[in-house]
């Protein structure tokens, strides 16, 4: 590789490892793997040589730098701190992956119109019954057998619960450019994305409701990809066009507060719009929700926290938060040292097999008897999640924390 700007803020990023190995007992792969080379440390190392042109570009070595989540656990934990999330996208971007991905599945997931489509033919023909049994056909490592598996846990239509509350606005409703300015900040976007915008319309729906409930106008940005899938692939073309359409459908309403109900979204909208503030849904909703009221629930629910929420929003604490204010309502945490479900975007398709073993690490975790009810805020992560359950006769609802908390709101229903 040539010697380039980019190259040396890599090699300038790499060098602040003081290589104290405090992130590894943090980082997912190193734990199933047990090598440097599958650990934050081992990869900032790979990354620095392959840049600099000092490690081959065939070696096998490539592959470690593929097989990271993209969790962040390690930046989070790093003393120093080195910036984790620069350098790996600033690598995925330099250089070519060490085997050819799956570009136009991946395109396609990032398209909601397609996504509803497939998703409603895939309910109108029961294809989760008969399609994965076929798809066994297919190689393990195979990215159309593992997004197939994917079927069986695809959420339900829309609830008509929510669907019959929902009083938020959509883009032009307020007269173009009006923005929170008039408002005192009381106008918000809620960006919905690709995959969770096109699956999990209850999730966006709820936040809305909540959002409303709150005392703020809502303003939906549907029908659009933050451009994380791309990142993940290291596809900077694509990565780029997508944020400047983000950049555009958001400046066209002049606002300055961006939330999101899906955390895998956050870290990109960050980068996508620097100068507006891009909080979780649930962090905001932990700050300004005071007037929320919520109606006893007397059941136990396992509690996933996706990586993304926990490293990039920082929202744990918020989720545990809001989750309390519901009288009855008792969670089991899952574990997040060292644990990721291995959904982690593209992962799942790209390394099933990988995205597998991260998944009984996970599922090792879960309390027997488990309880009938697991939470998790991420798309990807509930798919990944309720496939597993599934394959193994597990009888358990998943739902996103919002769409709980907003059937416990009082006045709902
Ligand atoms: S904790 Fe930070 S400085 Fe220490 S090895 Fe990990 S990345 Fe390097
Ligand atoms: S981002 Fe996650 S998987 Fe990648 S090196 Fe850091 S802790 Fe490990």
């Amino acid at each position: 590789m040539s010697e380039t700007a980019s190259s040396d803020r890599i090699i300038d990023l790499a060098d602040a490892c003081v290589k104290c190995g405090l992130c590894l007992p943090w980082c997912p792969t190193y734990a199933l793997d047990g090598v440097e080379t599958e650990s934050p440390r081992g990869r900032i190392a790979l990354s620095r040589h392959a840049v600099d042109g000092s490690l081959a570009p065939e070696t096998d070595l490539r592959a470690h730098l593929d097989h990271c989540l993209g969790c962040l656990a390690c930046q989070r934990v790093c003393p120093v701190p080195v910036h984790y999330a620069e350098l790996l996208t600033g690598y995925r971007a330099a250089l070519p992956p060490a085997k050819a991905r799956p570009r136009r599945l991946l395109r396609m997931l990032t398209r909601p119109r397609v996504l509803r489509f497939g998703a409603s033919v895939a309910r109108i023909t029961a294809a989760r019954h008969w399609l994965p049994p076929l798809a066994r056909l297919l190689p393990r490592s195979s990215a159309v057998r593992a997004a197939i598996t994917l079927l069986p846990a695809l959420p339900h239509q829309r609830s008509a619960l929510f669907r019959n509350n929902r009083a938020s606005l959509q883009p032009g409703d307020w007269g173009p450019g009006t923005g929170d300015r008039k408002t005192g900040g009381k106008r918000v976007a809620l960006f919905g994305g690709c995959v969770q915008g096109a699956l999990e319309r209850d999730a966006q729906d709820a936040a809305a409701i909540l959002l409303e409930a709150a005392g703020f106008e809502v303003m939906r940005i549907d029908g659009l990809c933050c451009g994380a899938l791309a990142a993940h692939t290291g596809d900077a073309v694509d990565m780029s066009r997508k944020a400047e359409r983000v950049r555009a459908a958001v400046g066209a309403e002049g606002l300055s507060t961006l939330l999101t109900a899906t955390p895998g979204c956050l870290g990109t909208l960050r980068e996508d719009l620097p100068d507006a503030q891009v909080q979780d849904a649930m962090a905001f909703l932990d700050l300004h929700g005071e007037a929320l009221k919520f109606r006893p629930l007397q059941r136990k629910a396992v509690l996933h926290l996706p990586c993304t929420q926990v490293n990039v929003a920082r929202a744990d604490g918020a989720v545990r938060r809001l989750l309390a204010r519901v009288p009855g309502l008792q969670l089991i945490e899952l574990p997040t040292k060292g644990t990721c479900c291995g959904a982690a975007g593209s992962y799942m398709l790209e390394f099933p097999e990988r995205a597998v073993a991260l998944r009984n690490r996970v599922f090792d975790c879960m309390p027997d008897p488990a309880p009938d009810l697991l939470l998790t805020a991420n798309i990807g992560c509930r798919l990944h999640l309720g496939a597993g359950l599934q394959q193994r006769g597990a009888r358990i609802e998943i739902q996103h924390p919002l769409v709980l908390l907003a059937r416990c709101l009082e006045g709902m229903g």
